[in-house]
């Protein structure tokens, strides 16, 4: 009797795990999920920056199909409600006191791109965009922007699709922030497209962003687009608020992309 039942507690101890194993069995696995982590956070961003891109795709594409619709004419890449003639991608409107359009489905949905979406918010959006904007791309100035004797920025924009030269290098919609309810204007992220030395310009509501792992993504006017990882570590710090423009610009090649994506106007 006494010999089994030590078998018996002899079977149950070499059955469980002593304190050590415990620890040692914990420690591995802390330091497997360490390992893997990174790489399925990366995985996921990576993921939504694919999707990013089929949005621009299709916005892009929209793009096009307007000008077919127009007579060539590019829509305009302003949001502005108030301001004749109202052919602005987006209705949004100027940051002023009483305007309850800007940053609402409304405004997006009074644009004159919207049927040109399917009516579908979700391209306007995205998916690392973690605030509460709705849309989160923007035109570049050059196509079919407003010149704005405020910013001097000097753009000479194209009006029409066919005299866009070297389209594979004139962007078109491009990720973009703001911390005012939506991202307003085109997009100018310069200060002068011609200043010597050249300056960044950024604003609350408009601003680059690095919300895709320190870069954004680009569409062009051959409706390609590409991801671009910011190369100067100033550029995400501003894109975040955090550094202003003239600390950033001196000597950024991210600033010297920046205004060749820019410069739309023919030389
Ligand atoms: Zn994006």
């Amino acid at each position: 009797m006494f010999n089994h039942l030590q078998n018996k507690k002899h079977r149950i101890r070499s059955g469980g795990f002593t304190l050590m194993e415990l620890l040692v069995v914990v420690s591995i696995m802390a330091l497997l999920m360490s390992i893997m982590l990174p790489g399925l956070t990366n995985a996921r961003e990576q993921g939504k920056r694919v999707v990013c891109m089929a949005n621009m795709r299709n916005l892009t594409d929209g793009w096009l199909i307007y000008s077919m619709d127009y007579d060539d004419h590019l829509v305009s890449a302003d949001t502005d409600w108030d301001v004749p003639p109202s052919n602005h991608w987006v209705a949004d409107g100027p940051v002023i006191p009483g305007n309850d359009v800007g940053g609402t489905k409304q405004a997006i949905a009074n644009g004159v791109f919207w049927r040109y979406t399917e009516r579908t918010l979700e391209l306007y959006k995205c998916k690392s965009d973690s605030s509460d904007l709705l849309r989160s791309y923007a035109i570049s100035r050059a196509m079919n922007g407003k010149t704005c004797n405020c910013e001097h920025d000097n753009i000479k924009p194209f009006r029409n699709w066919s005299e866009i030269s070297m389209p594979a290098d004139r962007m078109v919609f491009i990720d973009a922030d703001s911390r005012m309810g939506w991202i307003e204007g085109s997009f100018c992220a310069v200060e002068q497209i011609d200043a010597i030395p050249p300056k960044w310009f950024a604003r609350l509501s408009r601003n680059i962003t690095a919300r895709h792992s320190d870069g954004c993504n680009v569409s062009f006017a051959d409706f390609h687009c590409e991801y671009w990882k910011y190369r100067d570590p100033r550029t995400v710090k501003l894109a975040y608020w955090e550094m202003s423009p003239d600390e950033a610009s001196e000597a950024n090649p991210d600033l010297d992309r920046m205004l060749r994506l820019l410069r739309g106007q023919r030389y």
